[in-house]
């Protein structure tokens, strides 16, 4: 069983595309949420992934631009680009980012949970091993998937150490992979990097693989058309510093 794992496209068409020709063949897709919100094509990512995926859980811009949560947590650029995408979306798609299920979900038996922020609250940042530390130590399942961080990597354990876990490549700009082992008697808590804005420092579109039998996960960045996402964001009328941040990756 080989599972794509997909998490905060934010509505970048560009970025989705490219993850899509350069994805392996695989036999499930497991997204973890905010799939739209700051990029400027909502409507057309949900037309591409809702029929793709197997798996949902939604992410906090899920909620926010179908009306499910306020805005009085955002930023104001976020909160500006929430009410663009709430006025956008056709009402079908608004439906269908209203029933998207809250995490964790056990896509695969006892072994995987997916979720986006934390198993215990949706909205939580796990940024460094201080933040993952009560949720390894408590997790239910051995591999545990999240979003919400824009950050691809994340943390491990043996019950005895933790371990931050993040990808190291080469070039910097052209499509690459990282293929990390998964040990039996370790936990992990794994990202899979955003799609359509990431935050760690790389502007190429992140997403990973996970491969049951062989117990791997492959992380990847792709290089996409991110003048283009840049130029529809700005045709939209969204905030420039949305722009701005995906050729940053920031
Ligand atoms: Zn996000």
């Amino acid at each position: 069983m080989r599972a794509l794992i997909l998490s905060d496209i934010h509505a970048n068409l560009d970025a989705l595309d490219a993850v899509l020709n350069a994805a392996p063949d695989h036999d499930a897709v497991w997204n973890l949420g905010d799939n739209v919100g700051y990029g400027a094509s909502p409507n057309e990512v949900i037309e591409r992934i809702r029929d793709l995926g197997t798996v949902f859980v939604r992410g906090n811009h899920d909620r926010a631009c179908s009306g499910l949560a306020s805005l009085d947590d955002f930023n104001p650029v976020a909160a500006r680009a929430a009410r663009w995408t709430q006025r956008m979306l056709t009402p079908e798609h608004t439906q269908w980012l209203r029933q998207l299920a809250r995490g964790p979900l056990k896509p695969h038996g006892e072994i995987v949970s997916c979720m986006h922020g934390s198993a215990l609250d949706e909205d939580e940042y796990l940024i460094n091993v201080r933040d993952a530390w009560k949720p390894l130590r408590d997790a239910v399942t051995q591999i545990n998937f999240f979003g919400h961080t824009h950050v691809q990597g994340g943390f491990a354990t043996n019950d005895e150490q933790w371990f931050k876990l993040a990808p190291v490549y080469d070039t910097g700009d052209t499509a690459e992979e990282f293929e990390l082992g998964l040990s039996s008697g370790a936990r992990y808590l794994i990202n899979p990097g955003s799609v359509g804005q990431p935050r760690d420092g790389d502007w190429r579109a992140a997403f990973a693989l996970f491969d049951e039998e062989r117990m791997t996960l492959h992380f990847y960045r792709i290089p996409y058309a991110v003048r283009r996402a840049q130029q529809r964001i700005l045709d939209a009328g969204l905030p420039d510093r949305l722009a701005a941040r995906l050729s940053e990756g920031r």
